[in-house]
């Protein structure tokens, strides 16, 4: 069999490895093109394709590539760093086995704006959400406390909130059947405690809640998720276990009993989309799914094109027995804002 993509991908990261200096880097940088790459590069080659097509494969690379393809070269067993990901090109498959989920999904719950660190406006990422047939995504640029993702003050949200309804009424003039929520990914410190003060996020559609620090402790960090969860503030928390592909395998909890903790909160557990993340895990969708807890599908995008990545979720849902009534982005714009509602507000 030739190596899939995500074979690929540990057999690039593996080889980086070894190499250094920008070649290192170069085989690093398509290691984690290789879970985006839209098809699957045995089938671009025996499309007669060019692997140069792929995402950061040059002349060497597609070369070294197609000589894994053609011997069919088996791929090392990944570290943790690299261990339980998934491919886009595989989700794509898993949904193809899956009829009626990628049809039930209305939203997006986190993404990124030039707000914060995104490189696109409101109104570009509204457009991409409308593209793929939403009714409705919430901008969740990040707060004030993440400094080096150029995090928001209370005056930069307020300002934000302005050009939120300003798109919305010209989106609504223009006949788009869309809404853009006003979210934020709050920065949460190691108690789960936010950085914002109460009277600013009162005016917010939701909050996702995520942990930027910290996060090559292999302390258990039960006690954080404990916090989160019982922080009033926060509707969703963003990617849980903050794993990163080829950086680091996430945090260690008790996780059975966080997901406990989570279906009893009734906060929703994030499934992030982005390729690099894919948090929660499969692992960890199937405890959550056991738990009943209930899940909001981000992407995580900074540009409109990474909103193509919901798939990734989807299929680790579909994978791990999710109910899909538990799915927030499978629900109206209604029945949304009364579970926000229910939970208290931000
Ligand atoms: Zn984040």
């Amino acid at each position: 069999m030739s190596p899939t993509n995500l074979e690929i991908a540990e057999l690039l990261a593996h080889r980086g490895e070894e190499a250094d200096g920008h070649r290192a880097k170069a085989y690093e940088r398509a290691a984690g093109a290789a879970l985006y790459w839209d098809t699957e590069a045995s089938e671009v080659a025996n499309g007669g394709g060019s692997l140069e097509e792929l995402d950061y494969v040059g002349p060497s690379l597609a070369r070294r590539i197609a000589e894994w393809l053609r011997e069919s070269a088996d791929a090392p067993e990944p570290p943790p760093k690299r261990a339980g990901f998934s491919s886009f090109a595989r989700a794509r498959s898993v949904l193809a086995d899956a009829p009626g989920w990628e049809g039930r999904l209305r939203s997006d719950l986190q993404m990124h704006t030039t707000y914060s660190d995104g490189k696109s406006s409101i109104r570009e990422m509204a457009l991409g959400a409308a593209a793929l047939g939403y009714t409705h995504l919430a901008i969740t640029d990040h707060s004030q406390g993440l400094k080096i993702a150029g995090g928001m003050d209370a005056a930069r949200l307020a300002q934000q909130a302005a050009e939120i309804s300003a798109v919305n009424a010209e989106m609504d003039a223009e006949g788009f059947d869309l809404t853009i929520l006003h979210g934020l990914e709050m920065n949460l410190d190691g108690r789960g405690e936010g950085d914002m003060e109460a009277e600013t996020l009162e005016p917010l559609d939701m909050v996702v809640g995520s942990f930027h620090s910290a996060l090559r402790s292999t302390d258990d960090q039960t006690g954080r998720y404990l916090g989160a969860l019982a922080n009033p503030h926060v509707q969703i928390i963003g990617h849980p276990s903050c794993r990163r592909f080829n950086r680091r395998p996430g945090l260690t909890a008790d996780w059975p009993r966080v997901m406990e903790a989570a279906a009893h909160s009734g906060i929703a557990l994030e499934i992030n989309a982005h390729p690099h993340r894919q948090d929660l895990s499969l692992d960890l969708l199937r405890l959550a799914a056991d738990a009943g807890v209930t899940l909001s599908i981000g992407t995580d995008a900074h540009d409109p094109q990474e909103l193509r990545f919901a798939p990734m979720s989807l299929a680790r849902a579909a994978e791990a027995g999710v109910d899909p009534g538990n799915i927030v982005n499978f629900w109206s714009r209604s029945e949304l804002s009364e579970w926000i509602a229910r939970l208290g507000q931000p």
